[in-house]
């Protein structure tokens, strides 16, 4: 095997070929305040990427770089597309999901449940079958920072909102529910919990769903730093954001090999040509990394 770069880390033989020691990790753009929400559009050739506290979507392109696709954002955390190329971001400010009709008008998903206001949802995905599962954690209203201070009143919960637009709790299970991805084929959800993400010990856990019958099982503890943003792979592998940068997990739960970003990265998504460029939301920089693996489908 041949040595890799200084920003791979391999961990396990089995990390050396999904990667490509002459694929360099460059920075895109920064000056960000946070970045979050990663979204690959690959009929418009765009990365959609949300700087969270400045309460704006960008659009990133390879030949334009960085430009404004919207403000307000209304603060704007995970968001995904939806079988029919609809945008569904989460909002701190709003404290439901916002779908982008095709018209580019907004519909608010999700307002309340049991009579209340949604706490922040937190991250989003949609499964084939147009169900959405989302996290609502007690993030979203901690900090004028992401959004405004409010008040929460339901517990950390994670959602399934299925096409006929009825809203239930999937878990109540875990105190920080926070990062998404669906395994290809759509049979395991993982979710990334963070539980009390700034204190001395936060919990660190990727558990996996299954999203027939939502058994839930201990996945992989991620450290350093917690694990966020999450993404499969085409084989099912789970990329997961850490505080030194992504961490390969392999589906039987072994960390492979690490991206190095000497940053926090809170999020990132495959995309570009055939999937198989890693955008990362690091902190104040958008990174980007090609890999010899493809996103999930
Ligand atoms: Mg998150």
């Amino acid at each position: 095997m041949s040595d890799l770069p200084p920003w791979l880390d391999a961990k396990d033989d089995r990390f050396y070929p999904l990667v490509l020691p002459n694929a360099p990790l460059e920075t895109l753009a920064e000056g960000f305040a946070w970045l979050e929400g990663p979204v690959w559009c690959a009929d418009a050739n765009h990365l959609l990427v949300n700087d969270l506290p400045r309460d704006r979507t960008l659009r990133w392109t390879e030949d334009g770089g960085v430009s404004l696709f919207r403000q307000p954002s209304h603060f704007a955390n995970g968001q995904t597309r939806d079988q029919q190329g609809r945008l569904i971001a989460c909002s701190n400010q709003r404290r439901c999901l916002l779908r982008t009709e095709l018209d580019g008008s907004l519909t608010a998903l999700a307002t309340q449940f049991d009579g209340h206001p949604l706490n922040g949802p937190n991250d989003v995905v949609v499964a084939q079958d147009g169900t959405i599962w989302f996290t609502d954690p007690l993030y979203g209203g901690g900090t004028d920072y992401e959004g405004g201070k409010h008040e929460m009143h339901l517990p950390p919960t994670l959602y399934r909102l299925d096409p006929a637009g009825t809203l239930a709790v999937a878990s109540r299970d875990l105190p920080g529910p926070n990062g998404l991805c669906l395994s290809p084929g759509g049979h395991t959800l993982y979710i990334s919990d963070t539980g009390a993400q700034f204190g001395p010990d936060p919990t660190r856990a990727i558990h996996a769903f299954d999203t027939a019958t939502l058994a839930r099982r201990p996945f992989h503890a991620v450290t350093p730093g917690n694990a966020d943003g999450i993404r499969c792979d085409e084989h099912g592998r789970v990329w997961s954001s850490a505080a030194d940068g992504v961490h390969c997990i392999d589906p039987d739960g072994t960390h492979l090999g690490t991206i190095l970003t000497g940053v926090t990265v809170a999020n990132l998504c495959f995309g570009g040509r055939n999937r198989a460029r890693l955008f990362l939301c690091a902190s104040q920089r958008l990174l980007a990394i090609y890999t010899n693996v493809r996103g999930a489908p």
